[in-house]
């Protein structure tokens, strides 16, 4: 999708622990703006009045506070037991924080854009990118890496990690790869495709 001459949108993605948000970071520490679509989800089904009805209409009025807050966990424990139900609150999820991301990039005046988000390639939204990265690291590593982040169990970095597209499905889409494993560091590969995204755009 090449929609402006001017700037570059790009996406990055990753299986669980790969490290995506730790290259966000580092594109951040280079003066470019991340929009983090997985927290802008969460920030979404709080703001945005239109989805929080259709929330309501689906799962019940109780599943926000009087105060307006959105009980997670209720939320959570009823879509874990019902993959329907899954799909139906994804599926007005998804565009709003689309919406929400439109909006926020149509704003940005950086020559470069970034949006992080676990499930670029399964929910399609890569295609809104001009170029997308993939982050990938060895599945020990990465488990290694949750356990310590988020005071989990192995077999609970696993699940999630069993529902996640595999690797291989995600290169085929992936515009570039960076390995982050403890072989090869981070920031040079993060600073090679940086040149490489601004070469893209001096050339056209
Ligand atoms: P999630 O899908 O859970 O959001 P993620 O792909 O965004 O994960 P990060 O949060 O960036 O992954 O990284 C997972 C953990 O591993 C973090 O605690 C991070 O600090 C650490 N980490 C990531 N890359 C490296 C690295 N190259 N060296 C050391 N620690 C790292």
């Amino acid at each position: 999708m090449e929609i402006n001459k001017n700037k570059l949108r790009i996406g990055v993605t990753g299986g669980i622990g790969t490290g995506k948000t730790t290259v966000c970071k580092i594109f951040e520490a280079l003066g470019y703006p991340v929009f983090y679509a997985d927290k802008e989800a969460k920030n979404v089904m709080a703001d945005d009045a239109e989805l929080v009805e259709r929330i309501k209409s689906i799962f019940g009025k109780h599943v926000y506070s009087d105060k307006g807050e959105l009980d997670r966990a209720y939320l959570s424990k009823i879509v874990f037991q019902d993959r329907e139900k899954l799909d139906e609150l994804n599926a007005l999820v998804h565009p709003a924080t689309i919406k929400a991301y439109e909006n926020w990039e149509k704003k940005q005046t950086a020559s470069l854009t970034f949006k992080e988000a676990a499930l670029l390639f399964e929910t399609g939204s890569y295609a809104l990118s001009d170029r997308n990265i993939l982050v990938v690291a060895p599945q020990e590593l990465r488990i290694k890496r949750v356990m310590e982040r988020d005071h989990v169990t192995r077999e609970a970095v696993l699940a999630r990690i069993d529902k996640q597209m595999v690797d291989a499905e995600k290169r085929k889409l992936a515009d570039f790869v960076i390995d982050n494993d403890e072989g090869q560091a981070l920031i040079p590969q993060v600073l090679k495709i940086k040149d490489r995204l601004l070469e893209l755009l001096a050339i056209r």
